[in-house]
């Protein structure tokens, strides 16, 4: 196989499924056709060119969802470091992509996979002065030392959980370990952060983390997989957790499964955001007798139902995180309010209008001086 070949291969295995923002680049060559790039929002609001592939699809695990099984017959391909760090710089230097997200399956070892991992990393920056993002992936097993190199070369590193505990991560992974190989490297990341200087890192600063669950295959619970979301964002400052609707594979043990709804994965989503940016614990969330969350209604909206409905809040009087609690009331928008109500109370419903914080979503949650906007809401 050439280069651009195995790419396409392992480019394609990692969208396992089609994702709707994959498109093909312009680039003035027979390639344009083959390598799907990826594009993705980065933390600072910006959007680039992602080519998301693994280094290689040989594995020696067996975890029971995984495509890339080692029982399972399918094609495989892998570069060495060299290889591969310099067909990924001719793409970015002809512009076809603007950033990596690099991951592998584990052969020869999570250490030696890591290795490899970290070499490519390394001839990028190094030999390449490739100044790109680069998110690396995070082997399961890997050593301290490896995460803390990986921490100088990255701008996102990941350690993908796939399950909220051991229980689960042994039926889909019985290979791994939950708290040594999975747990222990997201802690690491973090003592890391908060032990060393990062002025040896390559921008200067530590990287983000992330982690990702297997969503609907092992009996686990919402109630679950946002306990140990909530975890991870007090203990080893994830950024986000991603959450990744189960999807049969033949051949596989869990072939038979069906898939997972992906209305309960966006469910978790928003969860998670109520968990990470507006102060919500897992126990203030409504769950069902299942302990999953409701999938007809939105988690905010659950809960304000719950609580609000009968008990809507003065906003001249609520606190910024109360406010967060109101349905269609964001970060932006409780900040705006804090904003406008510190010189002088806000007295009609009008000034809020103006920063679009009325709406039929809203308007049951909130008062001025006792006065709902309800009746004011028929007026428009
Ligand atoms: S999840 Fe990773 S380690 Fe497990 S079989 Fe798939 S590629 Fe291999």
């Amino acid at each position: 196989m050439s280069d651009i070949e195995r790419l396409e291969l392992l480019t394609r295995q990692m969208h396992l499924e089609p994702a709707e923002d994959c498109y093909t680049n312009p680039l003035p060559s027979k390639e344009k056709e083959a390598i799907a790039v990826h594009k993705a929002l980065m933390p600072n609001g910006q959007s680039i060119r992602l080519l998301k592939t693994l280094l290689s699809s040989y594995c020696e695990n067996n975890c029971a969802y995984c495509p890339f099984r080692s029982q399972r017959d399918i094609r495989r391909a892998a570069f060495t470091p060299d290889d591969f760090a310099r067909l990924f710089t001719s793409l970015y230097r002809a512009g076809f992509v603007e950033g990596i997200f690099l991951s592998s399956s584990v052969f020869q070892g999570a250490v030696k996979t890591q290795d490899l991992l970290l070499d490519t990393a390394a001839i990028l920056r190094r030999r390449y002065q490739y100044q790109g993002y680069l998110h690396l992936k995070i082997m399961p097993g890997a050593e301290r030392d490896q995460i803390e190199q990986a921490m100088l070369l990255s701008d996102r590193l990941s350690v993908n959980l796939e399950a909220p505990h051991a229980k689960a991560l042994g039926i889909l992974a019985p290979q791994k370990d939950f708290l040594s190989d999975l747990i222990d490297p997201l802690r690491w990341i973090q003592e890391i952060r908060t032990e060393k200087s990062p002025h040896r890192a390559w921008n200067g600063s530590w990287p983000s983390s992330t982690t990702q669950f297997v969503v609907g295959a092992a009996g686990e619970t919402d109630l679950d997989l946002l306990s140990t979301t909530e975890t991870l964002h007090r203990h080893t400052k994830i950024s986000r957790a991603y959450y990744s609707s189960f999807t049969p594979y033949e051949d596989t043990p869990l072939e038979n499964l069906p898939p997972s709804p992906h209305q309960r994965e966006f469910r978790l989503y928003q969860a998670s955001y109520l968990l990470r940016d507006y102060g919500f614990s897992v126990e203030d969330l409504v769950y069902q007798e299942s302990g999953n969350l409701p999938q007809d209604t939105d988690p905010k909206f659950a809960w304000a139902q719950q609580h609000l409905l009968h008990n809507p809040l003065e906003i001249n009087t609520a606190s910024r995180s109360r406010l967060l609690r109101i349905p269609g009331i964001g970060p932006a928008r409780a900040d705006t309010i804090v904003t406008l109500r510190r010189n002088n109370p806000i007295k009609s419903f009008n000034s809020l209008r103006r920063i679009n914080a009325i709406s039929p979503t809203s308007a049951p949650y909130i008062l001025i001086n006792g006065k709902y906007p309800a009746q004011q809401l028929r007026l428009f």
